[in-house]
This record gives C-alpha cells, sequence and structure tokens, in this order.
C-alpha cells in the first residue's frame, strides 16, 4: 500500500498528517514547537526529525511514501522559497532546497506551500463543504491568511503569493504587524491579539482559548465584547472576500473554530452591512470540522492530487 505524508510548521507547533490512497488518516501527530524563536535551519531539522519518523512508521506498516507537502505560514513562491513568514521571522528561505539536504535522498518529492492554501485543498477534498467549487479557507492562526478555491481549483496568483488578506490594512491607527505594518486584520484579529486583550499569554494557544471560550459561556462581558470587536474585524476581511470572490462558503479555520459561537454572528452582521450583493452574493460563512491538522491534511491531499492512483502499481 501507499502513503502520502503532510507537514504543517506554524507558530506554536508542527503537525504531521499520513493518509492512504483514498485519503484515510494513518497518522496525525502534533508537537508544540518555538517558531516564533526558531531559525530556519531548526525549523528545518525539526521537520526533518518529524518526517522521518512518520517514514518510518510507513515502512514498517510496509507502505511506500508519494510524496511530503511541507505548509508554511507565509508566501511561498511557485519555486518552494519562502519570501517571508512573517511571524516566524524569515525571509528569502530555501526551504525545499534546504529540507531536500536534511531528508537526504528520502525516496519521495517533498514539496513546500502556504499553510491556508493547503488547508483549502484539505476542505475541498475532505471538509465538510467538500467539493464546493468556490470556496475560501480563512487560517485563525497567529497569522491569518487565505487559501481560494475558485471554480473547482487553488488559485495562487502569479508568483503563488495570493489570499494574503492577513495584511490587508484595516485600522490605520492599529496594532504593528509582524509584517512591519500598521493594523493590518491579522495583527487586530489574529489570534495574538485576541489572547493579548484577554491578556492571556500565547505560548500554550490552544489551552489558554480554552479560557476565553470558558470566560464567553458563563457570559463574561469583557470576553464578550472582546470576541464581538474580533469578529466584526473579520467579517470586514469576509466581506471583503464575498465582494471580491463570490465564494459560496467561507470556512473559519484553526483557533477559531473553538471561538466561531461567539465569532460568527458579527461576522454575519458586518457582511449584512458590507457586501453589495445581497446575502452576501450566497456565501455562508462556517466553522472548520477538520480540525488544527487542516494544513498538514492538505498537503497529503496535495501529493495525492499530484498522482494519477490510477496507473500506481499495486503494492
Ligand atoms: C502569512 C500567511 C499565512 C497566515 C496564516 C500570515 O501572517 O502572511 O502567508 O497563511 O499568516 O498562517
Ligand atoms: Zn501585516
Amino acid at each position: 500500500p501507499y502513503a502520502a505524508i503532510g507537514v504543517e510548521i506554524n507558530v506554536d507547533y508542527v503537525t504531521a498528517v499520513a493518509v492512504d490512497l483514498s485519503g484515510e488518516r494513518l497518522l496525525s501527530w502534533r508537537r508544540s514547537f518555538p517558531g516564533a524563536t526558531s531559525t530556519v535551519s531548526q525549523a528545518v531539522a525539526a521537520v526533518a526529525a518529524l518526517v522521518r519518523r512518520v517514514a518510518g512508521r510507513m515502512a514498517k506498516e510496509e507502505r511506500q511514501v508519494l510524496g511530503l507537502t511541507v505548509g508554511v505560514p507565509g508566501l511561498v513562491g511557485t519555486d518552494g522559497t519562502v519570501l517571508i513568514a512573517p511571524n516566524l521571522g524569515w525571509r528569502d528561505a530555501d526551504l525545499a532546497g534546504d529540507l531536500a539536504k536534511a531528508l537526504r535522498d528520502p525516496g519521495f518529492g517533498v514539496q513546500i506551500d502556504n499553510d491556508a492554501n493547503l488547508a483549502a485543498l484539505a476542505e475541498h477534498r475532505f471538509g465538510s463543504c467538500a467539493g464546493t467549487a468556490n470556496l475560501v479557507y480563512l487560517t485563525g492562526e497567529i497569522g491569518v491568511g487565505a487559501g481560494v478555491v475558485l471554480d473547482g481549483r487553488l488559485r495562487r496568483g502569479g508568483r503563488g503569493y495570493s489570499g494574503e488578506i492577513g495584511h490587508i490594512q484595516l485600522d490605520p491607527l492599529g496594532a504593528e504587524c509582524r509584517c512591519g505594518r500598521l493594523g493590518c486584520l491579522e495583527a487586530v484579529a489574529g489570534i495574538a491579539a485576541v489572547l493579548q486583550h484577554a491578556a492571556l499569554s500565547p505560548a500554550e494557544v490552544e489551552i489558554e482559548l480554552e479560557e476565553v471560550v470558558r470566560l464567553a459561556r458563563a457570559g463574561d462581558r469583557r470576553t464578550l465584547d472582546l470576541l464581538a470587536s474580533v469578529g466584526h474585524h473579520l467579517g470586514k476581511g469576509v466581506s471583503v472576500l464575498a465582494n471580491l470572490l463570490n465564494p459560496e462558503v467561507v470556512i473559519l479555520g484553526g483557533y477559531y473554530v473553538p471561538l466561531a459561537p461567539w465569532l460568527l454572528p458579527a461576522v454575519a452582521e458586518e457582511m449584512r452591512g458590507r457586501t453589495i450583493a445581497p446575502e452576501a452574493g450566497g456565501c455562508q460563512v462556517v466553522a472548520s470540522t477538520l480540525g488544527y491538522g487542516a494544513a498538514a491534511l492538505g498537503g497529503a491531499a496535495r501529493v495525492l492530487d499530484s498522482v494519477d492512483s490510477g496507473r500506481l502499481p499495486s503494492l
């Protein structure tokens, strides 16, 4: 049998997923990782170690690995170089080259992609709106990015840098973004902003968010106001997407998922006021059901997309 591997490097974790040809998950691992303070070579070493373990596991199961895609929270060129990953502090990193060197002849191809792009591929293939021809995935991470599927295909733009909605300016006087500009969407509506305003530490995002959810459930006024304000900012961004692309679905992913019950009403309210077509042109906004591994799963999906399984010899 065969396997496809996807890995996601993010600001606070690395995730690995392996699937079989039908997309069934064979394993799903998540490790915390100090992305914001790690160099490119430290990240490469961490990813290579993880990939070796996944590949080892696949070998034990007598599975042949067809390929690996690594998702990165930044602008990935069509040549596999990372132009900038703002929240990792990376610029001009040859991640594809460095990883190939670290993995030395892994026996399978290695591709690099943007995390939001990969998550959108995962949604298109496996998510609750699978098969929807026009969808946008919005990452709720420390950064915010969009993966855009239009007319059934992921759209990358000229150099591969499309979907950088996290860096549109929402507030000229807003907080400084890690990209160096002021008031970017992710600086005002990313998860770091949520935690900062809730006076929680961004080190253990998953655990801290549970506290935000607990307070929201308990009706804590400050928390409800904070989530409404983040939802309104997010709604401005989603309205831009709805006006520009007319997606059928916008999927809120990552850390936005546990917060969705409080974010979605504010998003809907913004959209009513800001979109030119009635009911946002038929755009639904939903929370992802794929969990925190969506980008890694999409990495594996990208591998599956690149092979013609009908032509593989049966193993
Ligand atoms: C990056 C995007 C990325 C997003 C989510 C943003 O800061 O610019 O490329 O998709 O964060 O990780
Ligand atoms: Zn920015």
